[in-house]
């Protein structure tokens, strides 16, 4: 996918989420919506820093780097909802184009889906509005039913049906 779809899909994805969040009495849609839009878009962008810097599709293009700001904000409190832009970008690669990412770089096998759509293609746009909207979907979702976005927390319904080992590490994580 190129920029324009990456910055597309990170807006979409931004306002949709202000949308969902927006329902919490913390901030208004419009509060959160301010505050999604740069950290999702800069987010969005950000995995093709490796055309200049590392190889493309690998560098920043894995489960590594979307790891690393996951943790970012729960260890420095920093850095929230960039993790959002980056696994979008990632989903709208192995989506929106042939070729694939390498998820579990250093390993450098590029994984895709045989049904991309070309970057080039006239359908590109569509398929990147649909993606958008589908993952606001799925973002609502984990957050009424798995893990509070906002307060960073397991849901005590979801942690209910978990074992009690990980329910440990959970609480020992300060995530439930
Ligand atoms: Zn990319």
């Amino acid at each position: 996918m190129n920029k324009y779809g990456h910055v597309l899909n990170g807006v979409l994805l931004a306002l949709g989420l202000a949308l969902v969040l927006g329902a919490e009495l913390s901030l208004t849609t419009v509060e959160w919506g301010v505050r999604l839009l740069p950290p999702v878009v800069l987010g969005a962008l950000f995995p093709d820093v490796d055309t200049a810097f590392g190889k493309h599709r690998k560098t920043l293009h894995n489960l590594p780097v979307l790891a690393l700001f996951v943790a970012y904000p729960l260890y420095f409190d920093n850095l929230h909802f960039v993790w959002v832009g980056i696994a979008t970008h990632y989903l709208l690669d192995v989506v929106g184009s042939k070729r694939g990412i390498a998820l579990f770089y250093p390993y450098t096998q590029e994984y895709g889906l045989p049904i991309g759509v070309a970057v080039s293609s006239e359908y590109s746009t569509v398929v990147t509005v649909v993606i958008s909207v589908l993952e606001v979907g799925l973002l609502a979702a984990i957050h009424v039913y798995v893990i509070d976005l906002v307060a960073t927390t397991v849901r005590p319904e979801f942690l209910a049906l978990l074992p009690e080992v990980v329910r440990g590490l959970l609480r020992t994580a300060g995530l439930a």
